[in-house]
């Protein structure tokens, strides 16, 4: 009897970005989560213009190189609070440790709350379709993010391009590639991104007609 081929061997003449968009798609490989960074990281890196607070409780704002402290501003404080508060009305939990902060932002609730509920959506059947429906968003945006980048890459290609050296001297270079070649790929993989985009949104606007169903149309994001 042969040997069954493995999803490698057999496709190892796919190009390999229409590769990863398959998997993406299809879910071969989870990509999603590690592109997002979900979890895993130790020291923040902080945004120009982000604003946080501190265990000691004081306010801070990035800015390009520096951050500021910016406790006296009341209103930013306020602001704050609510960007850094559980958004569950029976939210029990005084005090937010790391992971509850960065989950509220991004989830707007605690982890106590969040899991209470995913509990409910369990109870009433929801739950597998809220996950299907988070997991086919976070594809959709990451399929969006490659396309755009393959477009980037068609739209900036050249064989030919200058390079200014450090004595301020124009020096012409050839890339010594065939550009032919190299813009169909492309082109590929920008078709494969569009119809792997299709496919996600149809997913998504099924998900979101069954989530209206289970009378769950808050879960539904633009
Ligand atoms: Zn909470």
């Amino acid at each position: 009897m042969a040997k069954r081929k493995s999803w490698e061997e057999k496709n190892n003449n796919i190009h390999k970005s229409r590769k990863v968009i398959i998997d993406t798609v299809f879910g071969r490989e989870d990509n999603t989560q590690r592109v997002h960074g979900y979890e895993g990281k130790v020291e923040e890196k902080r945004e120009v213009g982000e604003t946080w607070v501190d265990s000691d409780g004081k306010h801070w704002e990035q800015k390009e190189g520096y951050k500021v402290n910016v406790s006296q501003m009341d209103d930013v404080r306020s602001y704050l609070e609510k960007l850094n508060t559980c958004s569950s009305e029976n939210c029990k939990n005084i005090k937010y440790g790391y992971a509850d902060k960065k989950l509220i932002r991004k989830t707007g609730m605690c982890s106590n709350c969040l899991a209470e509920f995913e509990t409910k959506l369990r109870i009433d059947g929801t739950f597998p379709f809220y996950e299907d429906y988070k997991l086919t968003r976070n594809k959709l945006a990451y399929v969006r993010d490659l396309k755009m980048r393959y477009e980037d890459a068609l739209n900036g290609l050249k064989v030919n391009f200058e390079q200014i050296t450090e004595d301020g001297r124009v020096e012409n270079w050839k890339w010594d590639v065939d550009i032919d070649k190299v813009k169909n790929d492309l082109k590929r993989d920008i078709d494969g991104a569009s119809e792997a985009i299709d496919t996600l949104l149809e997913r998504k606007s099924a998900l979101e007609e069954k989530l209206i169903e289970l009378n769950h149309a808050e879960l539904i994001k633009k």
